[in-house]
């Protein structure tokens, strides 16, 4: 293992916890100095995807220029050192969410995959016919479509929980939804359609004293604020590497360990094994044996030095950062004529994600000329469908910020929508 990856806390900022040095943060990524159409880049679409620093670039580069070899089975030195590096980086993961143990850690390709492994293994075992998934109208469709299909497969019900007028989840009537078939509740702790954070820790408890599991759907949580899966006391807690300024290609599966004791591998193959005979095979130990195959190490590796960097700016200097540009963002938008906007209206209910409209305007119409001024927004369903549904609308525009992101791009978004608006609005009349 390199000194880079095995150190943490290396001091990023040069500044004291407590406030973020964000002309500082932003030369760590290259990215934001390029130009698009000719205009300084406005990326606002991290709740698709992240930009990623230096310090991970150049931790990909020396993985693949000094050590890269295969995991687990080697006897020589690379082979070692990667070894070391990609556990070195599952030990990571497990403290920045506060794991009991690097073995409750899986590593998969992306929050999806770590969903569809819960679908496919402790779900075929114990859902069937009597049983009930309880979801929320606020789900990506990740969190969606594996509980659609498992259902319907073992003929069991599935159920939303739905939302109030500001966008909350409607947990009135919560007992009528939740009763002694509902098996899990599957939720994520904050929308990526509308920014909404969701009570999951007293859901969980609400969900135990009925003896409902708890999955727990962090992919917009884990990247912007602190998560403690222990406090929160969930069962299962999947994310992504790539929201939180990691690779593309790794995502995270945490389980309590007695669970994953229990549950049968999702993927058969290499590494998951302990022997293997003509007739049958004995499965490794947890968490290996749910990782068959070779793995992503050099994304791992370099996923463990995104978690040392958002470690090292504090995750609650991170929440606190993204909640002051979303209340300046809100404040700037609610001050502009007909924009819709979604979500609770306080800034503290929600995640740096402001989703908007404009009556008469296609989301994409507005998110094509933004582009045009270098703003890089989402437009459109978000993987949220049932919730537009819901809401009535074929999609929004979808603001979503992070560490690295200023009120002056703000104003620049804000500037740019009001030109937008006058395009669209002449081009009607
Ligand atoms: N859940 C939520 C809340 C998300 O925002 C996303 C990504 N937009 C996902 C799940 C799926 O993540 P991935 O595409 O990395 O599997």
């Amino acid at each position: 293992m390199t000194e880079a990856e095995s150190v943490t806390n290396q001091g990023v900022t040069g500044k004291p916890a407590g406030g973020l040095d964000i002309a500082r943060i932003r030369e760590d990524f290259p990215i934001l100095a390029r130009e698009v159409y000719g205009k300084p880049l406005v990326y606002l679409d991290n709740a698709a995807t992240s930009q990623k620093p230096r310090q991970l670039i150049e931790a990909l580069v020396r993985y693949y220029e000094s050590y890269n070899a295969n995991i687990h089975r080697a006897v020589h030195c690379l082979g070692e050192e990667a070894t070391a590096a990609y556990e070195e980086a599952r030990a990571k993961v497990a403290r920045f969410i506060n794991a009991p143990s690097p073995e409750c850690i899986v590593f998969t390709r992306n929050t999806t995959e770590a969903i569809n492994l819960v679908a496919y293994t402790w779900g075929r075992a114990n859902i069937g016919p009597d049983s009930g998934v309880l979801l929320t109208l606020l789900e990506h469709h990740s969190n969606i479509v594996p509980w659609q299909r498992l259902t319907a497969e073992k003929g069991a019900s599935l159920r939303y929980i739905g939302l109030t007028e500001q966008q909350t989840l409607e947990l009135d009537g919560l007992e009528n939804l939740m009763d002694s078939r509902t098996r899990l509740l599957s939720v994520t702790q904050v929308s990526n359609a509308l920014g909404t954070i969701n009570p999951v820790q007293e859901l969980a408890a609400e969900a135990h004293r009925n003896g409902t599991m708890v999955l727990v759907d962090g992919a917009q949580s884990v990247p912007h604020m602190p998560v403690d899966v222990q406090a929160m006391d969930c069962d299962f807690f999947a994310f992504s590497a790539h929201k939180m300024l990691g690779p593309t290609g790794v995502g995270v599966l945490y389980a309590r360990p007695e669970l994953l004791q229990e549950m049968e591998p999702f993927l058969g193959g290499g590494e998951m094994i302990k022997r293997v005979t003509q007739e049958d095979a004995i499965w490794n130990d947890v968490p290996w044996k749910f990782e068959a195959g070779t793995p992503n190490i050099a994304d791992v590796i370099g996923f463990g030095v995104a978690i040392d960097y958002l470690s090292d700016l504090g995750m609650e200097n991170v929440r606190a950062h993204e909640m002051e540009i979303s209340e300046y963002a809100l404040r700037r938008l609610r001050q502009m004529e007909e924009v819709i906007i979604y979500g609770p209206p306080d800034p503290a209910d929600r995640g740096g994600v402001i989703s908007f409209n404009y009556p008469d305007l296609h989301p994409h119409d507005i998110g094509t000329v933004l582009d045009r001024y270098g703003v890089a927004v989402r437009a459109g369903h978000h993987c949220a469908q049932p919730l537009m549904h819901h809401l009535d609308v074929s999609g929004t525009v979808r603001a979503s910020f992070y560490v690295y992101n200023t009120l002056e791009e703000v104003d620049v978004l804000v500037d740019a929508l009001g030109q937008a608006h006058a395009f669209f609005s002449n081009d009607t009349k």
